[in-house]
C-alpha cells in the first residue's frame, strides 16, 4: 500500500491485492476479499475526529456509517447513496434487567434503522461502492432484510435491484419493503442456502455486482454498529457485545471492528463477542462446541427467519471474531426466542424474532455464569417488530407460544360491554 492510497481490497487466502474501484467481490483464487485501511488519524485525534461535524461535512455528520467513513470507505464519503442511516439508540430498560439478570443491559436498536434492520449499514456502503464501479444492476440473496434494504438504496441510486428470496420463507414487512421499493423479486423453491449459490452463479454469468454478506463494503458497513456503540459509551468498551448469528455477516463484521478500533488505539481492551443462534440452525455453535474442528451446514429451521440458516458464508471469519476476543458462541430455542421477545415487546421497545436471541442469549450466559456480576453487556436487536406481523398474531392468539399472550377482546358495540370488558381486565 502506498502512502498516499487510504485503502485496499486484499485476499483472505493468497494476500493479493486489488484495486479498490473494480466490481469483483470474490478473489480469483476464489478467497474473500477483505479492506485494508490506512487511516490518517489514530487514538484520540481519530476519536476527535468522529466528533467534527464540520470536518466531516453534511452527509457524514448525518449518517451513522458515514460518520465512519475514515475506516469504512474514505473516497465515497461526499458522494454515498445514503437515507441517511445509522444513528440508532442504546437503550435500558430495568424490565429486561430483570428478566435477564444482567444489571445496566444496554440494547443497541438496528431496526431504527430506515428499512428497520442493520443491512441499511452494510447496503449504503455497497450501493455506493456499485455506483463508484459503473454496476448496471445490483443482485442478493436474502432471508428478507437485505432484500428490503437493498431494494431501498438501488431506487435511490436509479439502479435495478435482483433479489432471491426463498419462496413462503420470508416474513411478511421484508417482502412487502423489496415489492414496494421495486425490485426484481424471484421466489426461489429453495432455502436460503439455494438461494445465495444461485445468486453467485447468476452473478458470474450476467455481469451483476452481488451485495451478498461476503461483499466486503457490506461488512465496513455493518462496523458501525460497534463503532457507533463504542462512541455512545465514550469509547469505554463493554465486557461483552451479544449478537444474533446467521450468514456470519455481522459476527465477522464486529470482530474486525474490534481488532482495527484497538489497532488505531479507540479502545484498549477487547470485549468478548458472544454469536447466539437459534437451536434449529446452530452449525457455527455446533462447531464451537467441538473446538471449531470444520463447519458442519444443517438444514435450518426455526421461527427467526433472518437466521434460518444452515451454511453461513462467513464461517472462517466468524470463528476468527469468536477466537480473536475469547468469546463464545451458544444456541437457544425458539421457545427461549419468543419467550424473550414478549419481554422486548411489552417492555415497550420490541424487535423480530431473530433479534431477541440476543436477549435470549444474554439470559442464558447470565446463568451459567459466563456472564459474571458487574459485567458491562450490550445487545444488539437487528430487526424491527413490524418486520415480522405474522409471528406477533401467532404468538398472541394461539396458546402456548409464549407465557402470558396478549389476547385481543372481541367486544359488542356497547358502552357497557366496554366497561365490562375493561373491568375483566383490571381497569375502572
Ligand atoms: C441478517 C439478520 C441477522 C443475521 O445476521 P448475520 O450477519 O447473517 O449473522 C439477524 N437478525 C436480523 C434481523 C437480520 O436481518
Ligand atoms: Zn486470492
Amino acid at each position: 500500500m502506498t502512502s498516499t492510497s487510504r485503502m485496499v481490497v486484499r485476499c483472505d487466502d493468497c494476500r493479493t491485492d486489488w484495486p479498490e474501484a473494480q466490481p469483483r467481490t470474490r478473489c480469483a483464487c476464489g478467497g474473500l476479499l477483505a479492506i485494508v485501511h490506512q487511516p490518517r488519524f489514530h487514538g484520540d485525534a481519530l476519536r476527535a475526529h468522529f466528533d467534527d461535524d464540520r470536518a466531516l461535512g453534511p452527509l457524514s455528520a448525518a449518517s451513522g456509517v458515514w460518520r465512519f467513513a475514515e475506516i469504512v470507505q474514505p473516497l465515497s464519503a461526499p458522494r454515498a447513496v445514503s437515507h441517511p442511516e445509522g444513528n440508532t439508540p442504546l437503550l435500558h430498560r430495568d424490565r429486561l434487567d430483570r428478566w435477564s439478570g444482567v444489571e445496566g443491559l444496554r440494547l443497541k436498536h438496528e431496526g431504527h434503522n430506515p428499512t428497520g434492520s442493520f443491512k441499511d449499514r452494510g447496503m449504503t456502503v455497497a450501493v455506493t461502492q456499485a455506483v463508484r464501479v459503473g454496476a448496471r444492476a445490483v443482485a442478493c440473496a436474502s432471508t428478507g432484510n437485505t432484500s428490503a434494504a437493498l431494494a431501498a438504496y438501488a431506487a435511490q441510486a436509479g439502479i435495478p435491484a435482483i433479489v432471491f428470496v426463498p419462496a413462503g420463507q420470508v416474513a411478511m414487512g421484508k417482502m412487502a419493503q423489496a415489492l414496494a421499493y421495486g425490485a426484481i423479486t424471484l421466489l426461489v423453491e429453495g432455502d436460503f442456502d439455494a438461494c445465495l449459490r444461485l445468486v453467485q452463479e447468476a452473478g458470474d454469468e450476467l455481469g451483476i455486482y452481488l451485495v451478498n454478506s461476503i461483499n466486503p463494503f457490506r461488512l465496513e458497513g455493518q462496523k458501525t454498529i460497534v463503532l457507533e456503540l463504542l462512541r455512545q459509551l465514550d469509547w469505554q468498551a463493554p465486557d461483552w457485545i451479544v449478537v444474533p448469528a446467521g450468514n456470519l455477516g455481522n459476527t465477522a463484521a464486529f470482530g474486525k471492528a474490534l481488532a482495527e478500533a484497538r489497532q488505531w488505539r479507540l479502545i484498549d481492551r477487547l470485549p468478548k463477542i458472544a454469536a447466539v443462534q437459534a437451536g434449529g440452525a446452530a452449525p457455527f455453535a455446533a462447531a464451537f462446541s467441538r473446538g471449531f474442528d470444520r463447519l458442519v451446514p444443517v438444514q435450518a429451521e426455526t421461527l427467526a427467519t433472518a437466521i434460518r440458516i444452515g451454511d453461513p458464508a462467513s464461517y472462517a471469519r466468524g470463528v476468527r471474531s469468536i477466537q480473536e476476543t475469547a468469546g463464545c458462541v451458544l444456541a437457544v430455542t425458539d421457545a427461549e426466542i419468543l419467550e424473550a421477545k414478549a419481554e422486548i415487546d411489552a417492555a415497550g421497545v420490541g424487535c423480530e424474532p431473530a433479534s431477541a436471541a440476543s436477549l435470549a442469549g444474554v439470559r442464558a450466559l447470565q446463568l451459567s455464569g459466563s456472564i459474571r456480576p458487574g459485567e458491562r453487556v450490550a445487545a444488539v436487536l437487528t430487526g424491527h417488530l413490524l418486520k415480522d406481523p405474522g409471528i406477533v398474531d401467532r404468538m398472541h392468539r394461539e396458546d402456548g407460544m409464549i407465557p402470558t399472550p396478549n389476547r385481543p377482546e372481541p367486544v359488542a358495540a356497547s358502552l357497557d360491554a366496554i366497561r365490562r370488558a375493561l373491568h375483566r381486565r383490571g381497569v375502572g
